[in-house]
């Protein structure tokens, strides 16, 4: 594969030189960095969680609280006023100007949580993918209104749909907010009704019983959230934790920093001075002021002129974080989502058609040879044809059944080329979970999820 040569001036720098496996045992006084994600049934309740969440940890102060309440009284909504917290922050970050809420991160003694992709009240799953493949550890919402639960949770709903993706995107460790108890006048026999049928599905969707967990709560109330229970109905059976108390308990999750830096670009904009600023995630490695990179799949070199992390400043980046990162010497439209900014000595390969093993969910019609899908991983997702069809597995031993199956059925797993339109930057999951990793989408649903075996062509250049 093509490597571009080294410029002679390259090794220069102006930028102070960190030592960056010291720098990242000092970070943030050793407290885990998660990111977090919240997903679930529109309707479910999950911006009103959040929103009150985020308010009695007092990361929105009385003014603007108090503005969000008048206004949404105003308009006979005042039940929306919390999930205005997040839906006014997520406005005002597009726009660049200062929030009434100070970010959408906050601390507990031993974490600091990034809560990503703010939900408002438009359920879009293209941005739900987005979010939830850069997410750690998920909340799921689920509304345990009589009859809002079942709708949620049948085909063709989100909750279902909203947790095999996380799963299948790598969020191993999930909360469930069993929320608006207070419909059900916080009714223990309702509450485990929707823990038993959820615990199930968790399990065969492959998640550990160890890794999900389950609250009562009531986001527009606030109960069980930070505070110790009040409700009367709810402490007289209940005496598990607060949401905030489970999501201290959230284990860390371990970073592929020693691994080749891997940024995924989800956004690129001009900003100010020179050069422009990419929005990303760091996959594996780390990266610093000055350094220079190698952009896929345009297979050219940037400096990084600048780092930053929730608006602030900073030397270096690790794996797990989001971060802007300003770099120069590349034209701004040699890069945009999806490209990958990677250490020069080992950047990532792009495939044009790839061999991945994949499991089908819920599909209306047989996928045939020349089923044509939309191929997502982290924030990238990329129209792409089902070329071939080469054997089918047996889903739990993983044995072939069949080679070249004619077609493949709901629920069966297989393993299939898919060839893209343009060029997408991969590895094999075996190299890297996260890269990995991806989600098949067709007619607006989530028909598959699969791994990258192997890659057939590749083509780099900028397209
Ligand atoms: P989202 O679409 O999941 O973000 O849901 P929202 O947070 O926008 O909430 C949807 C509706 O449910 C709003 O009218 C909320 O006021 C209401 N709601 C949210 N949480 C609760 C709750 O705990 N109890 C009750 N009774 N209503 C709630």
């Amino acid at each position: 594969r093509y490597i571009p040569p080294l410029p002679k001036s390259a090794s220069k720098s102006k930028y102070e030189k960190f030592d960056l496996k010291e720098e990242y045992k000092k970070r943030e006084g050793g407290k885990d960095m998660l990111n977090m994600v919240v997903i679930g049934h529109v309707d479910a309740g999950k911006s009103t969680l959040m929103g009150h969440l985020l308010f009695q940890l007092g990361n929105v102060n009385q003014r603007a609280m108090h503005k969000y309440e008048q206004e949404s009284k105003k308009l006979g909504k005042s039940s929306f006023a919390y999930a205005w917290v997040l839906d006014e922050t997520e406005e005002e970050r597009v726009r660049g100007v200062t929030m009434d809420i100070a970010q959408t991160k906050f601390e507990t003694p031993q974490k600091i949580i990034t809560l990503l992709d703010a939900p408002g009240h438009k359920d879009f799953i293209p941005n739900m993918i987005t979010g939830t493949a850069q997410a750690d550890v998920a909340i799921l919402v689920v509304n345990s209104t009589k009859g809002e639960f079942e709708t949620g949770f049948e085909s063709g709903g989100q909750t279902r749909e909203h947790a095999l993706l996380a799963r299948s995107l790598g969020v191993s460790q999930l909360i469930v907010a069993v929320n608006k108890m207070d419909t059900v006048k916080w009714d223990k026999a309702r509450y485990d009704d929707v823990v038993r049928k959820m615990g199930q599905f968790l399990k065969q969707a492959g998640f550990k019983d160890s890794d999900v967990s389950f609250i009562p709560v009531s986001g527009l109330g606030g109960e069980n959230l930070v505070k110790p229970v009040k409700e009367p109905q709810l402490s007289e059976w209940y005496r598990g934790c607060t949401l905030l108390e489970q999501i201290e308990k959230f284990k860390p999750v371990t970073r592929a920093v020693e691994k080749p830096l891997r940024i995924i670009v989800s956004d690129v904009f001009k900003g100010m001075g020179s050069g422009y600023t990419v929005t990303g995630k760091v996959v594996s490695g780390s990266v610093q002021l000055g350094d220079r990179v190698t952009v896929m799949p345009a297979a050219e070199y940037a400096v990084v002129k600048g780092l930053s992390m929730n608006d602030e400043g900073c030397n270096y980046v690790f794996a797990g974080d989001h971060c802007n990162v300003v770099i120069t010497g590349i034209d701004i439209t040699h890069v945009g989502p999806g490209s990958v900014l990677c250490d020069s000595t080992s950047p990532v390969t792009c495939a044009t058609r790839i061999q991945a093993r994949i499991v089908l969910f819920n599909l209306e019609i047989p996928m045939t040879r020349g089923f044509t899908v939309i191929f997502h991983y982290q924030c990238v997702s990329e129209p792409a044809i089902v070329k071939k069809l080469v054997s089918q597995l047996n889903k739990s031993t993983g044995e072939v059944i069949k080679n070249k199956p004619k077609c493949l059925m709901k629920n069966s797993s297989a393993v299939v080329e898919i060839e893209f339109d343009h060029p997408v930057c991969i590895e094999l999951y075996k190299d890297n979970k996260d890269l990995g990793r991806f989600m098949l989408r067709s007619g607006g649903h989530t028909i598959a999820a699969g791994l990258i075996e192997g890659v057939m062509k590749t083509k780099t250049g900028y397209v």
